[in-house]
């Protein structure tokens, strides 16, 4: 694609999209975000025009394309919580997959022949080895999950259908923050791990609950892959220049290809922040396998990508200078003396 370019970031107020649009502008496209602000931050999205809608307004997401001339769709938004998947499905099939067919029906009308999904490794469940491949069946055991595998798959005839080109990018956790310190994680309830650990080491948390362990794993503890989301980033814009090179539609993991236990990060935030985190142990959570790991050998071949950041401190680091707002390089990490 051409410099200038537009690219529809749906999601583009959210953490992992924000980031894509702030990445885009670096290469001089026009990242246009369309977000519902359900969970993002109108000021995550300062890298480009947002417009505030949904992506299944049909109307809204072809008016939006004609205007900017988009060509191709980077498509993050979605609902991004397993427990709460368990909990409220329909929601989810609602959100993730109804509103992603009039998303993808809106982007074929307007002629759009490119697209990157964020797709997820809870596609696979609980898989049978470790770590794991594309081949690797698919079986996912929650309704998020079954959400994103719908629309592969949706993609997937498409491809065939129409000619409606992608690449589904399963990450594994993405984690960490903008090095410059402008965008990051923001907290959620349940989930993420680091941004809680962080949380509960500045003292803004009383705990970190660890939910299980008695699993089958080193400390029996669950066991993930963490890559860096501007690794995540990275290799979205590959992707791009993968389809703009007229290559077929794909699959691919993205991981760091290690995995690292909630016990083992919790110690690395100990370390890093020289405080002690109080911990709970509660109850495992449905639709949490034991152990995650991306086998990251495809999307290296086809796009020439490689986790350049997705070491756990550097990945702890980022997101540490972002809860306390301040550029990575400046934060006083525990055991480092101040200028
Ligand atoms: P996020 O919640 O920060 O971002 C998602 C954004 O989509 C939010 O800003 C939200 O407001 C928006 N959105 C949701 N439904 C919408 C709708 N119907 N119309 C318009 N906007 C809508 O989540 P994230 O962590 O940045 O995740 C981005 C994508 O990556 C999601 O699709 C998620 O499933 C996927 N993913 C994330 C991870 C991870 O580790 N964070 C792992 C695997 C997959």
């Amino acid at each position: 694609m051409d410099a200038g370019q537009a690219v529809l970031v749906t999601g583009g107020a959210g953490y992992i999209g924000s980031h894509a649009c702030k990445a885009l502008r670096g290469r001089g496209y026009l990242p246009v975000a369309l977000d519902s602000l359900a969970n993002g931050h109108a000021e995550f999205a300062k890298w480009g025009p947002l417009v505030v809608g949904d992506i299944g307004d049909e109307q809204l997401v072809s008016s939006v394309v004609r205007q900017y001339g988009v060509r191709a769709v980077l498509h993050f938004a979605a609902l991004a919580e397993v427990e709460q998947s368990m909990r409220d499905p329909v929601l989810y099939y609602e959100n993730n997959v109804a509103k992603s067919v009039g998303l993808i029906e809106a982007l074929r009308g307007a002629g759009v022949d490119r697209l990157i999904f964020s797709s997820s490794c809870s596609v696979y469940g609980v898989p049978e080895r470790s770590p794991i491949a594309e081949e690797l069946g698919t079986n996912p055991i929650s309704p998020y999950g079954e959400s994103k595998l719908a629309i592969e798959n949706l993609l997937r005839a498409c491809d065939h259908a129409y000619g409606l080109r992608s690449v589904s990018l399963r990450y594994f956790n993405a984690a960490g923050a903008d090095p410059q310190g402008e965008i990051g994680e923001r907290p959620r309830a349940h989930s993420r791990l680091i941004p809680r650990a962080i949380e509960a080491a500045l003292g803004l948390r009383p705990e970190v609950a660890i939910f299980g362990d008695d699993y089958s794993t080193r400390d029996g503890t669950a066991v993930r892959d963490y890559v860096h989301v501007e690794d995540v980033v990275d290799a979205h814009l590959s992707a791009l220049d993968y389809l703009d090179a007229g290559a077929a539609s794909t699959v691919l993991n993205l991981g760091a290809g290690i995995g690292h236990s909630v016990r083992e990060v919790i110690v690395a935030v100990e370390r890093i922040t020289g405080r002690r985190i109080p911990t709970r142990i509660a109850p495992r959570r449905p639709g949490d396998p034991p152990e995650l790991i991306a086998s990251i050998y495809r999307a290296a071949e086809l796009l020439n990508w490689r986790p350049r950041r997705s070491n756990l401190d550097t990945i702890i680091g980022s997101a540490l200078a972002w809860q306390c707002g301040k550029p990575a390089e400046g934060v006083q990490l525990a055991g480092e003396r101040p200028d």
